[in-house]
């Protein structure tokens, strides 16, 4: 008989997503003829941009040709990307990497659901609550919980992220190992400040503790005091790693490229306290299960950073930044409160009158025909919230967000 691995059994059966797609089917079988629009979703709508889609047919027609053909890439990725990358996303910006502390993968959501293995099973781990579920669902899947009850799992540090702190994560009194920032945040559209970040770095450097900062949503920061990068404070690129995405950035995310930061000064101890790279742990770790991004996207990916490419992305996300802004101007008409939209493409809306965030669900589906993600989903301090994006199309989001405005709570 094979045993399976029975942390799988602790996670909770029913999928966000799939209980969303199941109701908003139901109401359409009901409803025939009556037009639901998703500001629910994650996934961007604008295609690739013109710069992009050329360095795609170029390095296409190149894998034709014997004498510009290639097979297996470096794991770590090509150096024109992750030249491409330490040039425009960190040293413009005073920030001192090299190419070697860079390794482009296939997303976000590989980097930080697989680097948890470079931890020790008995590692304290801290998140966010309300959070983006990859973080938790992988530490569970790993064995470093426990059982799951009232909406929370044992051994966790959960970080309460609410109203009250303006759903920034407040420094733990327990020490833990591995702490998963996200700013600006998936789902509050909460962004840390350089100060707010400085304590993070700070209480990582004096406990010895790893912070694992997803910067996914970057491009969307608009506040001057908001941090592009975690190696922006002094001191993080010894307690810090860093992932960014192209998926929103530059509309990749079926294309799927990203990449992680490991500076070589960030340190992990074996038992008998002998210090370890945790970049060369993670180079170990890409390389025997990891055979790199394609060619073809890799090339796309530094279509991103040309000039051409960098006015034809900064176009796409003004876009999606004016969606936010109708969005929180409906909200505000409707009589909501509502935070984020801001420095990132969501919006955290509190549900009225008491109402729970999948009872707000129904209410929205059935008046509005506006479908949006239960807060709760993200954890139990996303009750009586609700999350909208701002990833739909420039029209549907006007029309969505007219028939919202038009509800009156
Ligand atoms: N990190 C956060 C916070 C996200 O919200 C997402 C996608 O929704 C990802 C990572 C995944 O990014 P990628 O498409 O690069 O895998």
């Amino acid at each position: 008989m094979t045993r399976l691995n029975e942390n799988y059994l602790k996670l909770p059966g029913s999928y966000l997503f799939s209980e969303i797609a199941k109701r908003v089917a139901a109401f359409k079988e009901a409803h025939p003829g009556e037009q639901v629009i998703s500001l629910g979703i994650g996934d961007v709508s604008r295609p690739l941009v013109p710069a992009v889609v050329a360095a795609l047919h170029q390095a296409s027609d190149e894998m034709g040709v014997a004498e510009t053909f290639r097979g297996y890439g470096p794991e770590q990725g090509y150096l024109f990307l992750r030249e491409a990358i330490l040039k425009h996303d960190y040293l413009a910006w005073g920030i001192n990497l090299s190419a070697d502390e860079i390794f482009v993968s296939d997303g976000a959501k590989s980097d930080v659901a697989n680097f948890q293995e470079l931890f020790a099973q008995s590692s304290c781990v801290a998140l966010q609550d309300p959070v983006y579920p990859v973080y938790l669902d992988t530490n569970v899947m790993a064995g470093r919980t426990g059982e799951f009850a009232n909406g929370r799992f044992g051994g966790i540090i959960y970080l309460p992220c609410t109203e009250e702190n303006g759903f920034i994560p407040q420094l733990p009194r327990e020490r833990a190992d591995v702490v998963y920032l996200c700013s600006p945040n998936n789902p509050t559209g909460a962004a840390m400040t350089r100060a707010e970040l400085k304590k993070w770095v700070d209480w990582a450097a004096a406990n010895g503790s790893i912070i694992l900062y997803d910067s996914a949503y970057e491009a969307f920061i608009t506040g001057a005091d908001v941090p592009h990068s975690i190696y922006e404070i002094p001191g993080a690129d010894k307690v810090a790693v860093e992932f960014r995405s192209f998926s929103k950035t530059a509309g990749f995310t079926g294309m799927r490229c990203a990449y992680t930061v490991v500076p070589k000064a960030l340190c992990v101890y074996d038992e008998l306290g002998a210090k370890h790279s945790l970049n060369a742990l993670w180079l170990r770790r890409q390389t025997t299960k990891f055979n790199g991004v394609p060619y073809v996207i890799q090339r796309a990916a530094e279509a991103v950073f040309s000039p051409q490419g960098q006015a034809q992305i900064r176009e796409v996300i003004s876009g999606y930044q004016q969606n936010a802004r109708v969005i929180l101007g409906a909200l505000r008409e409707a009589g909501l409160t509502a935070f984020g939209g801001v420095n990132a493409p969501y919006i955290w809306l509190k549900t009225p009158k008491g109402l729970d965030s999948w009872a707000f669900f129904t209410t929205l589906l059935s008046k509005a025909r506006v479908v949006g993600t239960p807060g709760v989903g993200f954890g139990a301090c996303g009750e009586g919230y609700f999350r909208l994006t701002a990833f739909n199309t420039p029209q549907l989001t006007q029309e969505a967000a007219q028939r919202i405005a038009g509800l009156k709570f």
